[in-house]
């Protein structure tokens, strides 16, 4: 109070402590003389309550006591104190609700950050502005747990067995993979449980196929073109537009133009996928199965042999085990961080691409290029460059006679064909298979190219010729002769 309004003899109500959260207390004192200069001295009619010991800026007080105060310490007249005091824990009060409200809504949003709920909607986003290492570690950590309840895992597995799944994709796009039905039955229309069945079950596989390193049956590994379709070729195009826009440009591992006689789906597949990575099982075989198929032991299968999935493309549909159904996607976990993010883009009407949506792409690239780099395999291979040389001017229904003309041997029946050849029409099946045994040679590396063939090279040369590449290649490039010939019809 002001030295001024102080009357002598008077009661007031003096401040011995104010805390941080509760009202001031005070003693009850009289006025004795005002002495000028904020000075004023009192005597003690009741110390009150008596402040926290050692609290800082305390001014304890004792009953009778006279002591000399400044008169800012004197709040006010006694009989207001009662009011004031309440007045000041009113406000308090209010104060520490709306903290604590504060406090609690935090707490909900970090703690609904784990929850997994299956009817949740999809989220508008995903990506987020900031990423702390260790609550990010630690969220993933707890992500572990939730996967082993999300999937009744029990006993069978540990957290730490999970980590290599809970990675690089953001906590809460993996938070919503983990609300998918395990046993595959698809949740209600744009909520996560609907949205994210193809990467669970990817990553589902991944860890399946984890766990056993050295036996057979180490789980489904699937096929690309089971998995693969119209709406992931959209996004990967999407990308390649958004990047554009901004002036950019980002190059897939280069794969050859296929012929004709590939299959149609896969074929549409190849310029967006055909560079993915396929593991291949373990086989003395003919075959080729995928590293989790039951006919076969095989290694676990990021230590499997692989191949892309052009050059299986390419491939006899006989040389494919019908059990497995030949070679699957070899990088598991980031094929479901890709799968899921193709499926957000779709759900959400294919409007828009964040941040950790690209990623999963260019993710699934370098895992690629991390594969090849394992096994020395460069950008363009022999095969590719073989492969890309015959596809071009393929000779169609007039491969069938050039076939026959150099293939002719005393064991197959292609004489008989050839003889029932007019001698234009034989000339004709000379020159094409010239042609393409040309084709084919320069195609091979200077060391291994043989000498050029003469325009007029006779049919025993060129059959020569044909059994030699034939030699060569066999272990190189799967069906030389459709490519050389086309073969229209074979099978
Ligand atoms: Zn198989």
């Amino acid at each position: 109070m002001k030295q001024a309004d102080l009357l002598v003899g008077n009661e007031y109500a003096f401040q011995t402590y104010k805390s941080y959260n509760a009202a001031p207390l005070a003693a009850r004192v009289r006025i004795v003389s005002v002495d000028g200069r904020g000075k004023a001295t009192v005597r003690v009619v009741d110390p009150g309550k008596k402040p926290p010991k050692n609290a800082w800026g305390a001014r304890p007080v004792k009953r009778n006591e006279q002591v000399q105060v400044a008169t800012r310490d004197i709040v006010c007249p006694w009989d207001e104190w009662a009011d004031r005091a309440a007045s000041i824990d009113a406000d308090l009060a209010a104060r520490a609700a709306k903290q604590r409200e504060w406090w609690d809504d935090i707490e909900r949003q970090q703690a609904d950050r784990l929850v997994v709920n299956p009817e949740r909607a999809l989220p508008e986003e995903y990506d987020e502005e900031h990423v702390y290492a260790e609550t990010d570690a630690d969220e993933r950590a707890a992500l572990g747990k939730e996967y082993i309840k999300a999937r009744g895992l029990g006993i069978y597995a540990t957290p730490d067995k999970l980590t290599p799944l809970l990675v690089d994709l953001p906590v809460l796009v993996l938070r919503d993979i983990l609300a998918t039905n395990p046993h595959r039955r698809i949740g209600s229309a744009d909520t996560v449980a609907a949205t994210f069945m193809r990467s669970a079950e990817l990553l589902e596989q991944a860890r399946v196929a984890a766990m056993d390193r050295h036996g057979h049956a180490s789980g489904d590994i699937p096929q690309p073109d089971r998995l693969l379709g119209e709406a992931d070729i959209a996004f990967v195009d999407a990308i390649h537009e958004n990047i554009a826009v901004s002036g950019g440009e980002l190059l897939l591992p280069p794969v050859p133009a296929l012929p004709d006689w590939v299959d149609e789906h896969e074929r549409s597949m190849a310029p967006s996928f055909g560079w993915l990575r396929l593991a291949v099982g373990d086989t003395s075989g003919e075959r080729l199965h995928s590293p989790g198929c039951r006919s076969v032991r095989s290694r676990h299968v990021l230590e499997a042999d692989h191949m892309p999935w052009w050059l299986l493309m390419l491939e006899k549909p006989q040389r494919l085990c019908g059990r497995c159904d030949g070679p699957g996607v070899r990088d598991l976990v980031p094929m479901a961080g890709f799968v899921a993010a193709v499926d957000v883009w779709h759900a959400r009407g294919r409007d828009r691409i964040e941040r950790w949506q690209q990623a999963t792409f260019q993710r699934l690239l370098s895992t690629a290029a991390a594969a090849r780099t394992q096994m020395l395999e460069p950008d363009i291979t022999l095969t590719w460059r073989i492969v890309a040389a015959l596809t071009d001017n393929a000779p169609g229904e007039n491969g069938w006679a050039a076939y026959a003309a150099v293939a002719a041997t005393r064991w197959n029946r292609f004489d008989e064909e050839l003889g029932k050849l007019t001698p234009p029409e034989l000339e004709a099946a000379r020159v094409v298979a010239r042609d393409r045994l040309t084709t084919l040679a320069e195609a091979l590396p200077s060391s291994q190219r043989p000498l050029p063939l003469p325009q007029a090279a006779d049919l025993n040369v060129l059959r020569q010729r044909y059994t030699h590449l034939k030699k060569l290649l066999q272990d190189t490039v799967p069906q030389l002769d459709r490519l050389l010939f086309t073969l229209p019809g074979a099978i």
